[in-house]
């Protein structure tokens, strides 16, 4: 990485939270639903599918995690009413994990019941290591009773082939990503190339077993390794899908979508914009980068 994106990944967290929002906003369909219903209509457009994200992690008070079950269900209302091709994707944490696994159990439950009963997929999002042991007990807890549940992989994990082994055995919807939380070297790869190599190893492992697989990486290596090995395999078509996020290489997902695949976009929107917008643009301070660039290129020509 330069000096100057290693500045600009240092500087974020001081940097104030307009400057933020101005160039995180191709990450976010809006604040309200409605934005994140017109942006999953221009997917569908395009050919993709969704999963909508209601922003919000690391709630500390029950209140707000009985608001975000709340705000879920009208998610859920929504992808029927206006007929959208879209799932759920949920935080532990925003559920309430970070004040008790009884109750962040229960209010998944509630989610994960209502979008049974509507006929949606729900997908439990995997956040920082401390808490990939409670998150994937709540998902085996709600797989006994539910079969529209899935969970995530993060190949930066160094326990994740031996989870895609047992997952993939057990059948399980997986989303494998390389993992956004930087973990210790104990517990993690740190090597761009390793993790790449653990997430072809961990798919190997997933495509062995039974389950559906969504492979979530805007790493055209990671793509190509992915469609070689499906064929060398023989898995068809109908077992695994893309995944990106909205915001990034929107090139690569028309590459994807007019070869023929499934290709899925996360669609985020709410007012707890902040902590995930700066994850996003600390994996790409590029972005941050040609925005400024962009700005005083005008100045100058002014
Ligand atoms: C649908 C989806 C769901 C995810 N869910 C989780 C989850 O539950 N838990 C978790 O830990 N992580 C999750 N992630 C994030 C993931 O772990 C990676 O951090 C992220 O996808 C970047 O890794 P990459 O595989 O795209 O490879 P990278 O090597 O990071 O990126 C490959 C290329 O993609 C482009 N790119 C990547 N990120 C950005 C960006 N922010 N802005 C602009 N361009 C970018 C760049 O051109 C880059 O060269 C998810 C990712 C996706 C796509």
């Amino acid at each position: 990485m330069s000096v100057v994106n290693r500045l600009l990944k240092t500087a974020l967290p001081l940097t104030p939270k307009f400057i933020v929002r101005f160039f995180a906003k191709r990450y976010v369909a809006g604040d309200s639903l409605e934005d994140a219903v017109n942006t999953v209509r221009r997917l569908m457009g395009e050919g993709c599918c969704a999963t909508v994200d209601v922003l919000g992690e690391a709630v500390r008070n029950p209140e707000l995690a009985a608001q975000a079950v709340a705000a879920y269900r009208e998610v859920l209302a929504t992808i029927i009413e206006r007929k959208l091709d879209a799932n759920i994707s949920v935080k532990p944490t925003q559920m309430g994990l970070g004040i008790g696994e009884d109750l962040a159990l229960s209010n998944l439950r509630q989610v994960v019941a209502e979008a049974a009963r509507l006929g949606i997929f729900v997908r439990i999002d995997m956040e920082d290591a401390t808490t990939t042991e409670a998150t994937l007990r709540m998902y085996k807890a709600l797989r006994q009773e539910f079969s529209n549940v899935g969970v995530v992989l993060q190949a930066r994990l160094r326990r994740t082939l031996s989870d895609a082994r047992n997952l993939g055995q057990e059948g399980t919807n997986v989303r494998l990503c390389k993992g956004i939380y930087l973990e210790p070297r104990a517990i993690a790869y740190e090597e761009p190339e390793i993790i790449r190599w653990a997430f072809v190893h961990a798919l190997e492992a997933l495509f062995s077993g039974k389950g559906y697989v969504a492979i979530a990486t805007h790493d055209e290596w990671l793509i190509e390794q992915a469609l070689a090995l499906a064929e060398k395999m023989g898995v068809p078509k109908e077992r695994f899908e893309f995944q990106m996020l909205l915001g990034v290489d929107p090139a690569l997902r028309r590459i994807i979508v007019s070869a023929g695949h499934k290709l899925r976009v996360y669609v985020p929107f709410g007012s707890h914009w902040y902590p995930y917008s700066v994850r996003r643009l600390r994996e790409n301070p590029n972005i941050i980068r040609a925005g400024l660039e962009a700005f005083f290129r005008r100045r100058l020509e002014a």
